[in-house]
């Protein structure tokens, strides 16, 4: 019976809520948004939220909406508009003609609003905003009555087109939901859910001079554009009897449902968008984008890769507990997302000359090499040989330790697809530093050529000098080190002095000139390489170090 293995397909919490509700015929839909604020850039944290929805939508036949939640006007901008619309679509989820900003719907939430002012659900209130917080109350006292609670209807509806018109100043009315101020949920406690604030709108301009709060607007969003199930991180938890109130008594046919799940959180890396903010002013980074950053951008300038993140993403699943995710895990992801796909060429970081003595002098030999071991679906290419090379300083050790099988006097190696080579000396400068290691090579060892008289342990790889192109190489560590404490006793980051090194005078195949912004490459032994999109031009490269080849992150399955 083998071929009858039952496949086991684990679903996760949020699915098995979104099988029971179509089961019991709650809904017979399934429709998701992402709903960002536009008020910085999306980091890792969102693509998380992103591919969730957008995953949900797929698995279910459903739809999901790309919406803009742009209800606060102080802190949006339109240049976040444009990178988070950039960010969804390189993420690969496809919001098709379903794009949305809340600020379209201003009108119909203060139709809701005046609708709860009728049902006798909502007043305005005179109260100020210390007033209101006072008469709150905390976890252990119930809140007071605002002594405006009890106004009329009429009264009500009055106050509000007023608030509306701009009779009142900034913050000198609110309009408030009729709840109840004894409950246990503070959320509860009669809470604003319009304001008066005179700002310009990055959509509705100067139309509006009363802002719906968010705990209003998101379930009106959501009910307008037939959410099913409205995906939110676990803060809003103690807001969903709130959500379900107002969807409730906004008196919407099909009822949207909060579900939350858990934040993400990676080690030694920076999202909150303070810090952030305040790295790029301090011109601590390169903007946004900046390689050491975890901005949706700035991955996608490391090269990461969509197929990474998604792999991440599915690979850290959904849950109720917040904690956080190893960093190496991501590393993990592009490591197996590109190992297969990518040439892998050779480049030189610490150059050193190796000379081959007894290789002819003016002669430039092109020799074969698989593009990817592993992948021989890559093909091929053509790399240049002759007699002076460039090694890694390291593959040389004028006197070997243990177990050294690299260049030594005396020792014989592989040069990679090509010959064995066996050092003979090599040259020092003033100071004892090595400047060039010679060695002679046997014709009879070609790569390729059947060769099987001797065996040699070790094989280092090179960049034939003649032809090399100067490339600059940028390497990366993670900006913190939680081990050393991410803050600083002030509360400033406790920044890693090396997370950036540029090396300026690398060694590449020629073959690298062809390459363009965004392509990447497995740079034998010195781990992946992607071309920067900012800096690099075809005669000044400049690689970004995605990430080493070892990994210290094992997946158990
Ligand atoms: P931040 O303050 O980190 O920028 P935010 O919650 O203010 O995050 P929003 O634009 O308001 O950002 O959020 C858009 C969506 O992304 C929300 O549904 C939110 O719950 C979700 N989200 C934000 N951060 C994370 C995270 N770290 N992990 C998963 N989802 C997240
Ligand atoms: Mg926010």
């Amino acid at each position: 019976m083998e071929d009858n293995k039952e496949e086991i397909v684990s679903k996760n919490f949020i699915e098995q809520e979104i099988d029971k509700d179509l089961s019991e015929g709650v809904y017979n839909h399934v429709q998701t948004r992402f709903p960002p604020e536009p008020n910085g850039y999306l980091h890792i944290g969102h693509a998380k939220s992103i591919l969730l929805n957008y995953g949900l939508a797929q698995k279910y036949g459903g739809k999901f909406n790309l919406r803009f939640d742009d209800t606060n006007p102080t802190k949006e901008k339109t240049e976040f508009v444009e990178s988070i619309m950039e960010d969804v679509k390189w993420l690969g989820a496809d919001f098709g003609d379903r794009l949305f900003f809340a600020s379209n719907y201003f009108q119909e939430m203060y139709d809701c609003a005046v609708l709860l002012i009728k049902k006798g659900k909502a007043f305005v209130c005179d109260l100020t905003a210390e007033e209101i917080r006072e008469y709150r109350g905390d976890f252990k006292t119930p809140g007071k009555e605002s002594p405006y609670r009890n106004r009329s209807v009429e009264e009500n509806l009055k106050l509000f087109e007023e608030m509306k018109d701009g009779t009142y100043k900034d913050g000198e009315k609110v309009l408030r939901a009729k709840i109840d101020m004894s409950s246990p949920n503070i959320n509860m406690r009669d809470p604003v859910i319009y304001r008066v604030a005179r700002m310009t709108h990055h959509n509705t301009g100067d139309a509006w001079c009363i802002y719906p709060m968010y705990d209003f607007a998101h379930p009106i969003e959501d009910a307008i554009e037939n959410i099913t199930h409205s995906i939110c991180t676990l803060e809003f938890e103690d807001h969903r009897p709130l959500y379900d109130w107002v969807v409730k008594e906004c008196e919407y046919p099909n009822p949207p449902r909060q579900i939350e799940f858990a934040k993400l959180y990676l080690t030694n890396v920076v999202t909150g968008k303070r810090y952030i903010k305040k790295l790029v002013e301090d011109n601590i980074v390169d903007g946004w984008d900046d390689p050491r950053l975890v901005s949706i951008a700035a991955l996608r300038r490391r090269g990461y890769t969509p197929e990474a993140l998604r792999m991440f993403v599915d690979l850290v699943g959904v849950s109720k507990a917040n904690s956080s995710v190893d960093y190496a895990m991501l590393e993990y992801c592009i490591r197996e997302d590109l190992k297969l796909k990518k040439p892998r060429v050779m480049a030189i970081l610490d150059p050193i000359k190796l000379v081959i003595d007894n290789y002819p002098e003016d002669t430039v030999e092109y020799l074969d090499a698989p593009n990817n071991l592993e992948n021989p679906e890559l093909g091929e290419r053509k790399i240049p040989f002759c007699k002076e090379l460039y090694i890694e300083r390291e593959d040389f050790m004028e006197e070997p330790v243990k177990k050294y099988f690299r260049l030594f006097p005396g020792n014989e190696v592989r040069l990679m697809n090509a010959y064995f080579v066996t050092c003979t000396s090599c040259e020092k400068d003033a100071d004892g530093n090595v400047t060039v290691v010679h060695c002679t090579y046997d014709p009879e060892t070609r790569s390729g050529s059947g060769f099987e008289g001797r065996k040699v342990k070790g094989t280092i790889h090179w960049v034939a000098a003649k032809t090399a192109v100067v490339a600059e190489c940028r390497l990366y560590e993670n900006i913190v080190d939680e081990e050393k404490g991410k803050l600083n006793e002030d509360g400033s980051l406790n920044l890693n002095p090396n997370s950036l090194t540029i090396i300026k005078n690398c060694f590449v195949e020629p073959e690298l000139t062809k390459a363009r912004a965004y392509d990447s490459f497995q740079f034998v032994r010195n781990g992946f390489f992607c071309v920067d999109c900012k800096d690099s031009t075809p005669e000044h490269l400049v690689f970004n170090r995605i990430v080493s080849l070892k990994s210290s992150f094992k997946i158990t399955k």
